[in-house]
């Protein structure tokens, strides 16, 4: 599944990644993500994520685009953010915004099971396929508006939202176990966005803890219920 070719800047990319969690341990209060992250991280072949022209700066440390107006996901990005999840081997993850599928492939190395929900039909069509050929046969897709989750597979141990809502979407928060994880980024379009972890504590409260200021795509009211 991996192509050599790339080995060298899948390599330089992980130092980076580590380099970056470095430097942004006073936000984030980790100086070093799980081994099992980057592990996950320097399996997935994110050159089979990005269009064919793009391939050439697959492993560079930054977003890319990918259609439609949206874009990949920076590396240190996906990373801290799954980190920030801490996924078990056992536990079932809910993605909303599928993209390309990248974030979701980096997910199912990790957790049990991943369930994913793009608002965008064609995105959902393509990462489904790719996904499909690249073996990863524990994620699941779904179209339709991420505002709603996917309540048919909750509760989920962990649920992560890679555009930005201006605040945390009720149902989202519902759809989480007692001790689930949501990493999400909130704010308003146009305004610096806060990365948050949240957990759900026994009672059925939501902690939230600000990690680090991001900048994500808004993420889009798919339907006229939606606020
Ligand atoms: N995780 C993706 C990055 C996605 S960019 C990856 O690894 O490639 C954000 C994605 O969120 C886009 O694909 C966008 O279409 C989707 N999105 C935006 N608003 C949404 C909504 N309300 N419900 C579901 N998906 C949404």
């Amino acid at each position: 599944m991996v192509d050599d070719r790339f080995a060298e800047a899948r390599r330089r990319l992980i130092l980076e990644i580590e380099q970056e969690a470095a430097v942004t341990e006073p936000w984030t209060g980790r100086s070093r993500f799980a081994p099992a992250v980057m592990a996950a991280i320097a399996r997935v072949p994110r050159h089979e994520f990005v269009a064919t022209t793009e391939r050439d700066i697959a492993y560079a440390n930054r977003p890319l685009p990918i259609g439609h107006g949206q874009t990949i996901s920076q590396p240190y990005i996906v990373a801290v953010m799954t980190d920030l999840l801490d996924i078990a081997p056992g536990d079932r993850v809910l993605e909303i915004g599928t993209g390309c599928g990248y974030q979701a492939a980096v997910l199912a190395e990790l957790a049990k099971e991943v369930f994913s929900v793009e608002v965008v039909p064609t995105l959902a069509a393509a990462a489904r396929e790719r996904l499909i050929r690249l073996g990863y046969r524990n994620v699941s897709i779904r179209v339709g508006d991420g505002y709603d989750g996917w309540p048919e597979h909750a509760p989920f141990d962990g649920i992560i939202v890679t555009s930005a809502p201006p605040r945390i979407p009720d149902r989202l928060a519902e759809q989480l176990r007692p001790g689930g994880r949501l990493v999400i980024p909130v704010g308003a379009a146009g305004e610096t966005q806060m990365l948050f972890r949240c957990e759900k504590t026994s009672d059925g409260a939501i902690t939230k803890e600000a990690k680090l200021p991001v900048a994500f795509v808004p993420m889009v009211p798919a339907g006229p219920a939606v606020e």
